[in-house]
C-alpha cells in the first residue's frame, strides 16, 4: 500500500477541505489514493511510441477489474452500473499519464457508452463484458477527415441491401475517411463507426453501426484500410489511427438500433421521426466521454497547481533589504497572482465538475427522467468542458513559469501536462462549437423541442422567445435564492462584499449578456434578413454569454458546496477562496463590469485591490490549498522538490 503524503495526513484543515472537493464519491477517490495497483505512473517519455502504446494498453487492462470498468457495465451485465464512480475514477487518472485516462475513456466511456447507450439488449449481453474486461478492444470512430465539429455533414455511408439483409457500410471519398480515432492504429478489433444510414433509398440520417477492424490475429478485415496517424503533440500512448471502409458487409443487428432500427422486411423505423431531433438525442447520450475529458484537465490543473505552489513555497530568488534571508517566491505579489486566482478557479470548476458528474449520475440511473434535464445536462456539460480545459491549458502553461527553467524539464512534469492536455480544448468537442451549444441552453431553455432544429437555428429562433432571461439555477437553487433575498445591496462594492450580492452580480452579468444577445438575434426573423449573417456577427456576444453563464453556475457550486461543509477553519478557508474565485473573475472582466455600468472606475480598482488583499490573505494557507487536492506524494515527484531538499 502506497501512504499519504505525511502533510496530508497532519494538516487537519487539508483534509477538511479535501472531504468537500472529494464530493459524492470520495470513497472511490481515497481507494485509489492508496490503492498501489492503480496505474497513475508518470509517463514514460523516454519510451519509444510502440512501447508507450503498448505500456497504456496494458495499464488500461489493469483497470479492467476496478470500479472504473464496473460503473461502465449495467448491473443485468455483472457491473455496478455507478457511473459517477466510473467517472470519478477517470478523474483520478489525470492526475498521471494522461494517455492511461484517453484510452480508458474511449474503451469504457466512448465504445462502450455508444454501445449501452446506443444499443439495445442483444447488443448489451454481446459486446459490453468483453468491453469491460478489455477482450474486446474498441474504438469510436465519428469524426471524418473532412468533417469533425459538424458531425451531421459526415459522409461515411451504411446502405441496407434487402438482398442479403446485410449493411454494406462504406467511405466513398478521402473526406470520408475516420480520423484521428483512438485504438484505430493499434489496438482497436470492433470500432463504434457513426455513419448516415440509407435504407430503401432514403438516407434517415446519423446512425452508428459496429464494424470489425482486425482479425484475432490482429490483421485488417477485408475491405478495411487501416493507418496510423503517427506521432503527436502528446499523448504518444494513444494510438490515433485512420479508417477506411470498401463496401464493408456487416450483418443488419450491427446497427445500434435504440433510435433507429431495420425490420425483417427491410423497413427502417424510429421512435423519433424528425432527423434532427433523433441527432441530437442519440449524441446528447454520448456526454459522458466529454464530462470525463473536464474531469481530466481539471485533475491535470491541480497537479500542476500542487507542483507550483509547492516549488513557489520551497524555492528562494534575490534577499530582502536586510541583506540576509532570500525571499521565498510565492512572497512576491506577482508570483501569488500567477498562481493564486487559478487555484481559487480550479476549486470552483472542481465543484461544478462534481455537480455535474451527480447530475449525469441521477439521468442514468433514472432519479431523474425528464427530457429537458437530459439537455440542460448536455448544455452544462458542454460548457464546463470547454471552461475547464481551457482553464487547464492556461493553468498548466503559468505553473511552468512559475518553476522558471526547472519547469522545463521533463523531468518536473510539465512536458507531459502540457502536451497532453493541450488537445482536450479540441476532441470531444471543439471548444468554441461547445460553448455555442452551451448559449443554444441559454436561449431556448433546454426545451427539448428545440432538438428538430439544428444549433444554429435553434439559437435564432430561441432568441426570439427571450425577452428577459430567466436564470436557471442547476445548483443548490433555494440557498441561491435566499441569497440572494438578502443581500445589502446590488451595487458595486455593496454587492461584492456579500455572498448574496455576489451571485446577484454574476446572475446580472448573464441575463443582460442573454438579453442583448436575443435582441440582436431577433431580426433574423425578419422578412429578407440574412440569418447566417445575423447569427455570425453576434457570435462573439453568445461566446461571452455562455462563458458568463458557466462562471455563474461555477459560483454556485462552490457556495452550495461551501454550505453543505461543516463549521470549521477549513469552511472559514473556503469562503476565502471562493471570495479570491469572485473578484478575479469581475477583475478579468472588468471591461464590461465598466462599460455597462455596474462598476464605476474607482470602484473597478477596488477590485483589484481586494485580489491582492486576498492572496496576500491566501498566501500563508497555499500549501494547505493544494494539500487539499489530496494528491498523493508518489503522484507528484519531480527533480526539482528532491534537489531543493538537498540544499
Ligand atoms: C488526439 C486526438 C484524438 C481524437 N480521438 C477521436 C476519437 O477517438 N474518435 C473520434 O471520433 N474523434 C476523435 N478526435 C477528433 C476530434 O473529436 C475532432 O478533432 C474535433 O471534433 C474537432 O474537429 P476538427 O478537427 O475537424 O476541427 P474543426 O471542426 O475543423 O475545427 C477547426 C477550427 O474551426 C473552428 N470552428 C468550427 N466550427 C465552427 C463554428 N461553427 N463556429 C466557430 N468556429 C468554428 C473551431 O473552433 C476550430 O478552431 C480526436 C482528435 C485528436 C486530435
Amino acid at each position: 500500500m502506497q501512504s499519504m503524503s505525511a502533510e496530508q495526513t497532519t494538516d487537519p484543515v487539508a483534509e477538511q477541505i479535501r472531504s468537500v472537493l472529494d464530493g459524492r464519491w470520495a470513497d472511490v477517490r481515497q481507494r485509489l489514493r492508496v490503492d498501489e495497483d492503480f496505474p497513475v505512473a508518470v509517463p514514460g517519455l523516454e519510451l519509444g511510441l510502440e512501447e508507450h502504446r503498448a505500456a497504456t494498453l496494458e495499464a488500461v487492462r489493469a483497470l479492467a477489474g476496478t470500479e472504473l470498468a464496473a460503473g461502465s457495465l449495467p448491473v443485468d451485465q455483472g457491473g455496478s452500473g455507478d457511473l459517477g464512480a466510473s467517472v470519478t475514477g477517470l478523474e483520478m487518472l489525470g492526475h498521471g499519464d494522461l494517455s492511461v485516462l484517453i484510452k480508458a475513456g474511449v474503451q469504457f466511456g466512448l465504445f462502450g457508452g455508444a454501445i449501452a447507450n446506443l444499443g439495445t439488449q442483444p447488443h448489451h449481453e454481446q459486446y459490453l463484458r468483453p468491453m469491460a474486461d478489455l477482450s474486446l478492444p474498441g474504438c469510436f470512430a465519428m469524426t471524418e477527415t473532412g468533417h469533425g465539429s459538424d458531425v451531421q455533414s459526415i459522409l461515411t455511408t451504411t446502405t441496407h441491401d434487402p438482398e442479403t439483409d446485410e449493411l454494406v457500410v462504406h467511405s466513398p471519398s478521402l473526406a470520408a475517411r475516420k480520423d484521428y480515432i483512438g485504438g484505430a492504429a493499434r489496438d482497436g478489433r470492433l470500432a463504434a463507426v457513426f455513419t448516415q444510414l440509407i435504407v430503401g433509398g432514403e438516407n434517415h440520417g446519423v446512425h452508428c453501426v459496429l464494424v470489425p477492424i482486425r482479425d484475432d490475429a490482429g490483421e485488417a478485415m477485408p475491405g478495411v484500410t487501416i493507418s496510423d496517424c503517427g506521432p503527436k503533440m502528446g499523448l504518444r500512448g494513444v494510438d490515433n489511427g485512420r479508417l477506411l471502409f470498401d463496401n464493408v458487409r456487416v450483418p443488419r443487428a450491427n446497427l445500434l438500433n435504440k433510435y433507429g432500427d431495420i425490420d425483417d422486411e427491410g423497413r427502417y423505423s424510429s421512435p423519433i421521426e424528425s432527423v434532427n431531433r433523433r441527432f441530437f438525442t442519440m449524441l446528447g447520450t454520448l456526454v459522458r466521454g466529454r464530462i470525463t475529458v473536464g474531469a481530466g484537465a481539471g485533475a491535470a490543473a491541480r497537479s500542476a497547481l500542487t507542483i507550483a505552489v509547492r516549488y513557489g513555497l520551497a524555492r528562494t530568488q534575490f534577499t530582502y533589504p536586510d541583506g540576509e534571508h532570500e525571499v521565498v517566491i510565492l512572497d512576491y505579489l506577482g508570483h501569488q497572482r500567477k498562481l493564486l486566482p487559478r487555484l481559487a478557479r480550479s476549486y470552483a470548476l472542481a465543484l461544478a465538475q462534481n455537480a455535474l458528474v451527480e447530475k449525469m449520475d441521477a439521468l442514468d440511473s433514472g432519479d431523474v427522467t425528464s427530457e429537458d434535464a437530459q439537455r440542460e445536462l448536455e448544455a452544462r456539460a458542454a460548457g464546463i468542458k470547454a471552461i475547464t480545459t481551457e482553464h487547464a491549458t492556461d493553468t498548466i502553461q503559468a505553473c511552468r513559469e512559475a518553476c522558471g527553467g526547472a519547469g522545463y524539464m521533463t523531468a518536473n512534469r510539465f512536458t507531459d501536462l502540457k502536451a497532453d492536455t493541450d488537445v482536450f480544448t479540441t476532441f470531444e468537442g471543439d471548444n468554441t462549437v461547445l460553448l455555442q451549444l452551451a448559449g443554444k441552453g441559454m436561449l431556448t431553455n433546454h426545451a427539448a423541442d428545440f432538438n428538430e432544429l439544428d444549433t444554429r437555428g435553434a439559437i435564432l429562433f430561441g432568441a426570439r422567445q427571450v425577452t428577459t432571461s430567466v436564470i436557471e439555477r442547476t445548483i443548490g437553487g433555494s440557498l441561491i435564492q435566499r441569497l440572494i433575498s438578502g443581500a445589502p445591496g446590488r451595487d458595486g462594492d455593496d454587492a461584492l462584499n456579500d455572498r448574496g450580492g455576489q451571485l446577484a452580480v454574476f446572475e446580472d452579468w448573464e441575463s443582460h449578456l442573454t438579453e442583448t444577445l436575443a435582441m440582436r438575434l431577433r431580426q433574423a426573423g425578419d422578412e429578407d434578413a440574412d440569418s447566417f449573417a445575423i447569427f455570425n456577427a453576434a457570435q462573439d456576444h453568445l461566446l461571452e454569454a455562455a462563458r458568463a453563464r458557466i462562471d455563474r453556475v461555477a459560483l454556485e457550486a462552490f457556495v452550495a458546496a461551501i454550505d453543505a461543509a461543516p463549521q470549521g477553519p477549513g469552511r472559514d478557508l473556503l469562503e476565502q477562496v471562493c471570495d479570491l474565485f469572485v473578484f478575479s473573475t469581475v477583475e478579468a472582466n472588468r471591461a464590461w463590469f465598466l462599460e455597462h455600468g455596474r462598476l464605476s472606475s474607482s470602484q473597478s480598482k477596488g477590485v483589484i485591490a481586494k485580489v491582492n488583499d486576498l492572496c496576500g490573505e491566501l498566501r500563508p494557507h497555499a500549501a494547505t490549498l493544494v494539500g487539499a487536492f489530496g494528491i498523493p506524494d508518489a503522484w507528484l515527484t519531480t527533480e526539482m522538490m528532491s534537489d531543493l531538499a538537498e540544499f
